[in-house]
């Protein structure tokens, strides 16, 4: 893991240099980087879409297929669940702003690994930390591992950390899977709909 590690290179100083050279900069060492094997399954790198002022910040899990070819998060049928939960939520185009925990499609489609989630982890920081959105929420426990593993959070309980409100619901993908959890997962957003509205 040392070598691994070192990959990774110093995450706070990479950070800082990139809020520092502004957002351009952190697609353009996304699109480079190589510092773990996600790379080596990615076609296109999936920086992120949406609003570059949001309220609120979605972090999904992995680009997939479709998102791998065509560089743009949630753009297959986990999107199309995406855009309807954003429509329940109420929110316009310029609110929000959707991202995954790494930028690199994982192959067959698989859970990206704690070391891939971390060497991508300061594209995340930086992007949050440019884009500065009042309300993150952590799309499935993937996102709560990259961002906040060191509390666990409770689907649908919104916390403040880090000077930021952030809220666990469930990934798209498994409101397609399990078709009753759209209910609950509408009862989640109807209990916090203050928070962005
Ligand atoms: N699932 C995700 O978590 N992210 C995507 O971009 C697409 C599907």
């Amino acid at each position: 893991m040392a070598a691994e590690e070192e990959n990774c290179g110093n995450r706070e100083e990479r950070v800082r240099k990139m809020v520092e050279a502004g957002y351009e900069t952190v697609a353009r060492e996304a699109i480079a980087c190589i510092r773990c094997p996600l790379h080596k399954s990615a076609i296109k790198r999936v920086i992120g879409k949406g609003s570059c002022n949001p309220k609120v910040f979605f972090i999904g899990e992995a680009p997939g297929e479709s998102e791998n070819k065509s560089g743009i998060p949630f753009y297959g049928r986990a999107g199309k669940q995406l855009d309807k939960m954003v429509e329940y939520m109420g929110l316009s185009e310029e609110d929000w702003f959707v991202t995954n925990t790494v930028k690199c499609h994982p192959p067959e489609n698989r859970r990206p690994k704690v070391h891939e989630i971390e060497c991508c982890k300061p594209f995340l920081i930086a992007q949050i930390t440019l884009l500065n959105p009042r309300i993150i929420i952590l799309l499935g426990n993937t996102a709560e591992k990259s961002f906040c593993s060191e509390r666990k959070l409770e689907w649908g309980v919104p916390v403040e950390h880090k000077g930021r409100t952030i809220l666990k619901l469930y990934h798209p993908a498994a409101l397609i899977y399990t078709r009753s959890k759209i209910e609950i997962q509408n009862a989640f957003i109807d209990k916090n709909r203050e928070l962005w509205q």
